[in-house]
């Protein structure tokens, strides 16, 4: 990979590198734009096939983690932290190696805020906040911010709400049809959200137990997870996989909108754009999925759960406004809500 080339295309920024071959250590914390604050985002500690995979990754999820940061109004810029995994890890080695991630972290002086991310757990979090204090989510039992999930969903059903606004001027979801893909952390709040609204529910999920808690819990109807695409329904709500709107899918889908919290559910941005074709209202992903940022950057400005409850509430507007955009730019919701930040970030 021609490094300079990437960061320039995707509008660079900082990186930065750590090995240290005596304990298989090589972290990589790419800083995408501090604009509006110092960057904030997760530590992914996984396996990659080789060391350009693992920038690759952690290039482009700091620039996500930027324009989530940003399109919700945090004073944050984007960052994403990889530490590639070794293989045949011992535990010893594990706290070796966040040990000195955490006093990598700290070098950087506060522009780099990091927390919890795939293949990290809450005690490598501990082991960083030993060397660091920026770390966020390292510690529920004293006073941090918890499992983002139940905060993720609240701001999927204000989103949602928000589309129901837009499309039928609606202010309630009473008897809408929601079919939600995967229930799962996110999904099963999510389901419990819109319950409580009135909204039907449809769900599936590989897990058939947590299929089984929406149908005693919610009175949802279930149904295999191939066919929740072709599902009759208001909304379709992906909280399980990435890339869900894809060439297979589309011709599928029998709903007004797709609102949910997945990351990343277009394929390719064109899939955007035949949604949008088939007036089919689309929230873009990471607007919509905020709600468990704001939930953890709130502890860098000292925890309060009516503030959060507010800001995550605040997707309603955020979403509205995208919408309203969309319409009368005639322009794809993903692209609008790509502008936006585009405009905050380089005008
Ligand atoms: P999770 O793993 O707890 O839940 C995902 C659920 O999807 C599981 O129950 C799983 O069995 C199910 N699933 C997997 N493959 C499936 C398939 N093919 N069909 C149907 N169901 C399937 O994850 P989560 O934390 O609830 O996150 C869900 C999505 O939301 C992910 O894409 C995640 O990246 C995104 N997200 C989560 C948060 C959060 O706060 N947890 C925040 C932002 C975005």
């Amino acid at each position: 990979m021609d490094i300079f080339k990437f960061s320039d295309e995707l509008r660079y920024g900082e990186l930065h590198l750590k090995s240290n071959p005596d304990i298989g250590l090589h972290a990589i914390v790419a800083i995408h734009n501090l604009k509006f604050g110092p960057a904030i985002g997760g530590t992914r500690f996984i396996e990659y096939d080789s060391t350009d995979d693992a920038l690759f990754d952690a290039m482009r999820l700091a620039r996500g983690m930027t324009y989530k940061a940003a399109i919700s109004g945090l004073p944050h810029g984007g960052g994403k932290a990889v530490v590639i995994r070794p293989k045949g890890l011992t535990e010893e080695q594990r706290e070796q190696i966040f040990s000195e991630f955490g006093a990598f972290v700290g070098s950087l002086n506060g522009n780099y805020i990091t927390c919890e991310d795939s293949g990290t757990r809450v005690s490598d979090m501990n082991v960083v906040k030993s060397q660091t204090d920026h770390v966020l989510g390292y510690d529920p039992d004293s006073g941090s911010s918890g499992d983002p999930s139940p905060l993720t969903a609240l701001g999927v059903r204000r989103g949602i709400e928000a589309a129901a606004k837009f499309r039928w001027d609606r202010d309630d979801l009473q008897d809408l049809k929601v079919a939600i893909q995967g229930v799962g952390h996110v999904g099963y709040y999510l389901a419990k959200e819109l319950h409580n609204l009135g909204a039907s529910l449809i769900v599936t999920d590989i897990n058939d137990a947590a299929i089984q808690r929406c149908v005693t819990e919610f009175g949802a109807e279930s149904v295999a997870p191939d066919a929740i695409y072709g599902v009759e329904c208001d909304i379709f709500a992906p909280c399980a996989l990435g890339a869900v709107i894809n060439d297979k899918t589309l011709p599928q889908l029998k709903c007004d909108i797709v609102a949910g919290a997945s990351n990343n559910q277009l394929l390719e941005t064109r899939h955007g754009a035949i949604l949008h074709e088939r007036n089919i209202l689309y929230a873009p992903d990471y607007a919509i999925n905020a709600g468990g940022l704001i939930n953890v950057a709130q502890e860098f400005a000292g925890y309060d759960a009516d503030i959060v409850q507010e800001k995550v509430g605040a997707i309603f507007d955020t979403m509205l406004n995208i919408f309203e955009r969309s319409a009368s730019e005639n322009t794809q919701t993903d692209i609008v809500a790509d502008r936006i930040v585009d405009e905050m970030l380089y005008n």
